[in-house]
């Protein structure tokens, strides 16, 4: 701990599905009784929670509603709330060094600053790995931020007013998304979800044909990283709302409305690029340990390798069992969420000299939502060793707690309650699609 500060300062960088649980629970465990100065740092003023971001884009979903404050929420649960982007680190003085903040004109808020650890937990997240193929940040959307899931959702609104004034009965919308892991499925489905409201809200000439969704995946089937079967059911439903699915197909540059493959062109009005994740890239000039996707190396007590001040969560962390042929903590807010829990227990105990517990990720399924049209899920049961497939009501239900159990960890219960209320109320009384 440093000489000059009496209570440890803990400092988490990024305030996403792992490290604004752990700026909670680290708030209320140790910031409340003064044991610890909790700071968390981001370059947002409000938190969205990632697996939302899908339905943003469609317009399902109203970012303003359901964005968090970290300001607001900082000064309900004992942390301090910084904003600003980690750029650099000093690892002998112990401070991290945040980017100079700008306005969204580009003037400068504030210059560039240092900022002070005890212990540091690193929890940027990662985004769209464009796997170095030429026009992929130009040309198309990635599904990020909040941000870029807003201005994906104006192109979408905007490309549907052009067709309801010019388009001819032949024509159609075609969107292209390259990557069918689940954001790529998710998405094609809420979109066509969107069209079939934009036809009920009566915008001329728009209906479910109006729109045609390309999904196109390197690998031989979609949902690569999920269950066979699950994938065969996510297929079945999005071929029959029109979605074309073209599998074993690399895209090997992007030009404007325009993605080349080996085998042709695919020209398509919008393009998402929706295929993996790297964490950031300046993870690996830190002289820290990083994987060639620039994840921070982990070790079990989720320190990062070499370092026994600072940890790494989430997205941005690479934690693999001892045995070579062990799968990594995969990159999910299923993980960063467990990843939080115990990251916050062994903060805790280091402060007060007791043991820390080994990570254990604990695998409970995985969900995928298609919108209003269906929900599907293996569900894993670690008791009986057992793996579920559902569907329907009960799937869409165990989707739905996901975000539920996030908010718990943010709210808790009496709280969450009430935002569950709220957004009862809210589906009744506002339209279902997003307008603007
Ligand atoms: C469209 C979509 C759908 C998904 N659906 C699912 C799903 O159904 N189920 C599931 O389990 N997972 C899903 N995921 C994955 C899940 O969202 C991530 O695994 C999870 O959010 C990772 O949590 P994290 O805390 O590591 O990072 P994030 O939640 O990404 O948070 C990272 C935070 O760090 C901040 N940050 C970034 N750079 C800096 C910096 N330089 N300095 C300071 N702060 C920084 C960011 O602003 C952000 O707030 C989905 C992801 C997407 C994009």
């Amino acid at each position: 701990m440093t000489a000059t500060s009496q209570r440890p300062k803990i400092l988490i960088v990024g305030g996403g599905a792992g490290g604004l649980e752990l700026a909670t629970i680290l708030g209320q465990k140790l910031g409340k009784t003064k044991q610890a100065d909790i700071t968390l740092i981001d370059p947002h003023r409000v938190h969205l929670w990632k697996p939302l971001l899908h339905e943003v884009v469609a317009g399902s979903l109203d970012t303003g509603a359901e964005a968090l404050s970290y300001r607001a929420h900082s000064a309900e649960n004992h942390y301090y709330f910084r904003m600003g982007a980690m750029q650099g680190i000093d690892l002998e003085s112990k401070q991290i060094i945040v980017a100079p903040l700008l306005d969204h004109h580009g003037k400068q808020i504030l210059a560039e600053r240092r900022v002070d650890y005890d212990m540091l937990v690193m929890a940027l997240g990662a985004h769209s790995n464009d796997f170095g193929i030429a026009g992929v940040k130009t040309h198309c959307f990635t599904l990020d931020s909040a941000q870029e899931a807003e201005d994906f959702h104006l192109s979408f609104l905007n490309r549907f007013l052009q067709f309801s004034e010019v388009a001819k009965p032949e024509d159609s919308v075609h969107i292209a998304i390259v990557g069918a892991g689940a954001t790529g499925v998710e998405l094609s489905a809420e979109l066509y979800n969107a069209v079939d409201r934009l036809e009920q809200f009566g915008v001329d000439k728009v209906h479910h044909q109006s729109l045609q969704v390309t999904l196109i995946e390197a690998a031989p089937r979609i949902l690569p990283a999920l269950p066979e079967a699950l994938a065969l059911k996510a297929q079945k439903t999005l071929s029959d709302l029109g979605v074309s699915i073209a599998t074993q197909k690399t895209v090997s540059a992007i030009e404007a409305q325009t993605l080349v493959t080996p085998e042709g062109e695919i020209k398509a009005d919008l393009l998402v690029w929706a295929a993996g994740i790297k964490a950031p890239a300046f993870l690996s000039t830190l002289g820290l340990p990083t994987n060639r996707i620039n994840q921070l190396e982990i070790d079990f007590s989720l320190r990062v390798k070499g370092q026994s001040d600072i940890f790494a969560i989430g997205d941005c962390a690479f934690l693999v069992g001892e045995n070579t042929d062990e799968r990594p903590v995969p990159p999910t807010a299923q993980a960063a969420h467990q990843m939080a829990a115990t990251c916050a227990k062994n903060i805790i105990a280091t402060i007060n000299h007791q043991p820390n517990q080994d990570f254990k990720y604990c695998d409970h399924g995985a969900l995928v939502s298609l919108s209003r049209f269906q929900t599907l899920g293996n569900l894993l049961d670690q008791l009986f060793n057992k793996n579920w497939m559902v569907e329907g009501k009960l799937a869409h239900w165990a989707y739905a707690s996901l975000y539920r159990q996030h908010q718990l960890a943010l709210h808790g219960y009496w709280k969450t309650l009430w935002i569950l209320l709220g957004s009862v109320i809210a589906k009744r009384i506002k339209p279902k699609l997003k307008l603007y």
